[in-house]
């Protein structure tokens, strides 16, 4: 990330301070630390100050990373980050420290209250960094779309590879070590390979279990490169499908190209989310659809918007999200079809480019 970006999000941040009751903000959070810091190490803390000043505590092992990879004034520290912190709000005359709540320990909570001088505050905050990474800079969606192309390329060329009598685990292992030789420096979660009945798992983590004929394959994989997520729901069918396959891809087909048409600036999460279960309940398969219709992604693999439905929270140009319906059937299978589609100031684009028939195999 280029540091004036960093810089611009930190001012971004400094602007509502007021509005928020706040004088400085301490970001402990790893992915909203990247966001308005640049940096990528495990163990940093930030003092977010107003006018986008900041001062950025590590340790000895992050020196030279954080030289390179940090725009604000960086303070090497031994030891515990949170002292020096609290020390350093103390004597730049704060008063209201912003925290945030939702990912701070109870034990750092209770560090940082100790450490806290007489008549400063410390104010929770929730969403706040986030609620800013929701609409991503035009270098951002860039970044998102080169992770969605390597996570596409390792998908075809693992395709190559599949065949009946093959481990759930084995073309797991193939499509990750794809992703890598793509771009990708890691997988964006654990990649979901999940066969027959299993496929009626959402979240199946792969087994040893073999592929074989007959077996309905569901494929959920992500890459993650230069931070961003990427996130693709593939079927494969292993010999001829029927009927009842058939009809209901067909129908969580048809409820992911409508809610995809649905999506464009204006429109409410709930609203994309109910689009989809229409066209399920038409299908009478409005009841094995389980989970949300999508959620918002970036330098985390799940981050809002949250697209479910009771959201009210609209859309916006330069968000990027997940449209993936799916249904499942206990003792049968599931299906589920998922791209990454971002939004644009007259609708949306798909960003995946793999072909979304079933492929039959
Ligand atoms: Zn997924
Ligand atoms: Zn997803």
């Amino acid at each position: 990330v280029a540091a004036d970006e960093c810089r611009g999000r930190r001012e971004r941040l400094s602007a509502e301070f007021s509005e928020r009751k706040v004088d400085a903000l301490a970001v402990s959070f790893a992915p909203n630390l990247r966001y308005v810091t640049g940096f990528t190490g495990s163990n940093g803390l930030l003092l977010a100050l107003g006018g986008g000043d900041g001062i950025f505590f590590t340790d000895p092992r992050y020196r030279i990373q954080a030289g390179r990879e940090v725009s604000c004034r960086v303070k090497v520290c031994t030891g515990p980050l949170l002292p020096q912190l609290i020390a350093a709000a103390a004597r730049a005359g704060v008063r209201r420290l912003g925290f945030e709540a939702a990912h701070l320990s109870c034990a750092l909570f209770e560090a940082l209250s100790r450490e806290l001088p007489l008549g400063a505050a410390l104010v929770p905050v929730a969403g706040w960094i986030e609620e800013h990474r929701m609409t991503k800079s035009t270098a951002e969606i860039a970044a998102i779309r080169r992770s969605v192309e390597t996570n596409s390329a390792a998908f075809e060329q693992a395709m190559r590879h599949v065949r009946a009598g093959m481990r759930e685990s084995d073309l797991a292992a193939e499509l990750d070590y794809r992703m890598r030789r793509a771009g990708a420096e890691g997988t964006a979660f654990e990649t979901i390979v999940a066969a027959g009945e299993r496929s009626a798992l959402p979240h199946a983590r792969p087994t040893a279990a073999r592929l074989a004929a007959g077996d309905l394959v569901v494929v959920d994989m992500g890459a993650m490169q230069d931070g961003y997520a990427s996130d693709m729901t593939r079927m494969l069918f292993l010999g001829h499908p029927g009927a009842k396959v058939k009809r209901m891809y067909r129908a969580v087909l048809e409820a992911q190209q409508a809610a995809i048409a649905a999506v464009r600036p204006g429109v409410t999460a709930m609203h994309v989310d109910r689009v989809a279960r229409r066209v399920l309940k038409a299908e009478k398969l409005d009841k094995a659809f389980v989970h949300s219709t999508g959620h918002g992604l970036g330098l985390e693999i799940h981050e809002p918007p949250r697209l479910g439905k009771k959201e009210k929270l609209r859309l916006e140009p330069g968000m990027a999200i997940t449209i993936e319906p799916g249904v499942y059937l206990e003792g049968f299978g599931g299906i589920r079809i998922e791209d990454t589609v971002a939004v644009t100031p007259s609708g949306c684009e798909i960003l995946t480019p793999t072909p979304k028939e079933l492929r039959v195999l």
